[in-house]
């Protein structure tokens, strides 16, 4: 059992309004997700990094069952994304994006990597999404994250993307964004008219919905008292849920259900610390402690 990863690979600028500017952050959607989804099943990972990646992160993917055969390390410079979030961390804006040595890549799957049972097309040109998607055999579950840079920048892509996946997983404005509609029920199933049978909108610190045929299902986010950096949390969210449900078999209603809680669960370890030090320094416990942790949050009979 493993799960395909392909998404960006990033050194990171990030500014806070209490602590101020962070610089060269490892980060990328493919990076926090394959972290996460280590800490539950083999991975493989597919990118693209330049010369300035640096080596260390990829000694810790390695070191959490990331088989890192698909990633290119080539000349020039890791995309490079600049951030800024509000005060209370609950939004953000881009301020630069550079694709870098993303604006070549072409992502090829080694041979090993074709047959992989669960596919996670992380945050990146959904055209790239489709090329590793043209590449790999009958996967189980194909399960993609966009964000609004691709929304606006490149609708067309995206909705021919999202015809050929089974799972979308979005930020709730973003979703908001792709189906024109506001109230979430109605979010829920317009994005599934578009393709994918099951969508996920995340909330931040409010938690994850699934839609799916069997009607919504709601998982709430932890509530720490202290965040402390929100980057990630969304691929973590993504690598988490999936690395869960290859790891568990059979994918049912039901594992879909737990996957979100793990994904939730593994996100919120994640934003206690800068970068990708809480998804690096997570052991299978922690995530445990934080699964049993949620039980107690939403268990309200016999106390
Ligand atoms: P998240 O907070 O889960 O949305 O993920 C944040 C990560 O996404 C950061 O580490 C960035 O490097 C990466 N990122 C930001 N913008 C993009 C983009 N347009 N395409 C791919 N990855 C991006």
């Amino acid at each position: 059992m493993s799960v395909l990863i392909v998404g960006s690979m990033a050194v990171d600028t990030v500014e806070f309004s209490s602590t101020g500017e962070c610089h060269e952050l490892v980060g990328g959607s493919a990076t926090f997700a394959s972290l996460a989804a280590g800490l539950y099943t083999d991975v493989r990972m597919v990118g693209v990094v330049g010369r300035d990646f640096p080596d260390s992160m990829l000694k810790s993917l390695a070191a959490r069952r990331v088989d890192l055969a698909g990633v290119q390390i080539v000349d020039g410079e890791t995309f490079r994304w600049h951030g800024r979030y509000n005060a209370d961390l609950s939004s953000r804006e881009s301020l630069d994006t550079r694709l870098n040595v993303f604006e070549h890549f072409r992502p090829t799957l080694p041979e090993s990597f074709r047959s992989s049972r669960v596919v996670l097309l992380g945050n990146i040109h959904p055209d790239l999404q489709s090329e590793v998607l043209d590449q790999a055999q009958r996967p189980e579950l194909v399960a993609a994250d966009t964000m609004n840079f691709w929304i606006k920048g490149t609708p067309e892509a995206l909705l021919r993307l999202l015809r050929r996946i089974d799972l979308l997983i979005i930020n709730e404005e973003e979703a908001r964004d792709l189906s024109g509609h506001k109230v979430i029920a109605k979010v829920g199933r317009a994005l599934r008219a578009l393709g994918p049978s099951r969508v996920v909108v995340k909330q931040g610190e409010y938690g994850a919905f699934l839609f799916d045929e069997h009607g919504a299902f709601h998982a709430p986010a932890y509530p720490l008292e202290e965040v402390v950096d929100p980057t990630g949390a969304g691929d973590t969210f993504a690598g988490a849920m999936l690395g869960y449900l290859d790891a568990q078999g059979p994918i049912t209603p039901a594992s879909l259900r737990r996957a979100v809680v793990h994904g939730s669960a593994v996100a919120s370890l994640c934003v206690e610390h800068y970068g990708t030090k809480g998804v690096v320094d997570a052991t299978e416990a922690d995530v445990q402690e934080r699964v049993r942790a949620f039980g107690r949050l939403v268990h309200y009979e016999n106390l």
